[in-house]
Formats: structure tokens, sequence, C-alpha cells
């Protein structure tokens, strides 16, 4: 499994060291061991864990370079087993990382994580991002603010833009129908100060080809009224209507 990791990674211009790689090795181990208890991936996905959630999350690395090569702080919001935003850290280790969950027993894994592959530099905050971004140590504090399968992109946008600096950057990973979405979003982008600057390739071997990843970019400040209550984000999505 190591050598086929080492080898997909390269071709993002990504050398694992030996260490990385038993860091990879004990996150799968510990998402295998933990998994029995609580629900943390499917089964399906644990089986392919290399490409399906490892090179996954690797393929933001390029991006990451391109748009945000200054990059000190960076959040994962709704981190769930640590995708994308532990991996990243694996790889970049200087990144300052918070990740945001709201499920307690999934934080409790990310906890346990952070102290197995023995990073430092990482916040587990057990909390909506609603709340989150209500915080002002976190409020438009990061220069880079990542979300996988958070939810359609109006949605994630809404949970995301608020906790990126001015000028800091949103890399949304999206599949499927990618333009529908990003106009569909319109409005979120327009009430939170976010412009869509790229939608950048990220398939490489061991990924669906139409792999991509949004990048937007923080623009003006986020109004003090978003995100909305805890909920609303996803119950009423700012949808553009088409
Ligand atoms: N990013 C991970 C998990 C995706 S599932 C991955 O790609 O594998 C979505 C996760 O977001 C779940 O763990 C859920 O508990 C969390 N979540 C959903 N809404 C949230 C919110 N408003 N604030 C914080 N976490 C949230």
């Amino acid at each position: 499994m190591l050598e086929q990791l080492h080898q997909m990674t390269s071709a993002l211009g990504v050398e694992l060291s030996s260490d990385q790689l038993d860091q990879f090795r004990r996150y799968k181990l510990g998402l295998e061991a933990w998994n029995q208890r609580v629900n943390l991936t499917s089964q399906k996905a644990l089986e392919r864990i290399e490409q399906v959630h490892f090179l996954d999350s690797l393929s933001l690395i390029p991006v990451l370079r391109h748009w945000a090569p200054d990059a000190q702080r960076v959040v994962d919001v709704g981190a769930g087993a640590g995708f994308p935003g532990v991996p990243i850290k694996l790889v970049l280790p200087h990144l300052h990382l918070v990740l945001v969950e709201a499920t307690q027993k999934k934080a409790d894994f990310l906890v346990w994580l952070v102290g197995e592959l023995g990073l430092g530099e990482v916040e587990v905050v057990v909390r909506r991002a609603e709340d989150t971004a209500r915080l002002s140590q976190y409020r438009e504090s990061f220069d880079v603010v990542t979300a996988r399968a958070l939810g359609p992109l109006p949605v994630a946008l809404e949970l995301t833009l608020p906790l990126s600096r001015v000028g800091g950057v949103v890399v949304i990973p999206q599949r499927g129908d990618v333009a529908s979405e990003i106009r569909r979003s319109t409005l979120t982008l327009d009430e939170l100060g976010g412009k869509v600057v790229a939608v950048a390739s990220v398939s490489t071997d061991g990924l669906p080809q139409d792999s991509v990843a949004v990048v937007v970019k923080k623009e003006i400040l986020t109004p003090e009224r978003y995100p909305r209550r805890v909920g609303i984000p996803s119950k009423r999505p700012l949808i553009t209507a088409l």
C-alpha cells in the first residue's frame, strides 16, 4: 500500500519520506480500528483508502502551492476523519491546522490521531462551523479554508467564507456538474464576499477524471450576519434562482 501511495503522490510533485509514509500507515491502522466503533468512513472507502482519502486529499497540494504559497493558517471545516486537512498537514508540517468537526466522536478520533502521528500546531474544535465563525480568534483569520463533502457548494461556501481572511482562499473539491453548482452559488458568493478564481483539475492517476477544486478568493469582508444561525445554511441555502 505504501509503495503505491508513494508512486501516486510523486505524480503530484509530492515526494513522501519514509517517516511520512509511516504516518500514513499509522493513520490507516488507526482509522480501521476506530471505525469498528465510530462511523468515520465506509468499508468500501477503507479498502481503497490510499486513493479515496489519502491521494484525494493530497491532490489539493498543487492547488495550495499555486494559490496560497505562503499559507500559514489552514482550517478544514467538517473534517470528519481528517480529510483533507490531516494529509495536507503531513506533507506541509509547518502549517497551523484547525480541524472543525461538530460530532464529538469524530473529534475524539481526530484528537487521538494528532497524538498518534505526533503532530504539533493542530487544534481540534468540536463545534458547528456556524458557531466557530463567530469566535474572533477564528473569524476571517485563515489563509486557506478547505471543506470536502460538507454539502452543496452554496452551503459549503456559507460555512467556509466567513473563516477566510480577506485575500485568503477557500478550496472546495468537487465532481460532476461543477459549472451548475457555481452558478447556483452566485448569491452566496456575492453576499459573503467571495469570487471564483479557478476551477482547477486535480485529477491524477488513481482519482476520477472529473476531480476538480473550486478556488474562491475572499475579496471583501463577510457581513456580520453570515453565517446564519446553526442549521439555516443547509436548510435554506442562499441559492441563486436560475
Ligand atoms: N471532510 C470529511 C468528512 C465529510 S462528512 C471527508 O471528506 O471525508 C461531513 C462532516 O462534516 C461530518 O463529519 C459532519 O459531522 C461534519 N459537519 C456537518 N455540518 C457541519 C457544521 N455545520 N459544522 C461542523 N461540522 C459539520
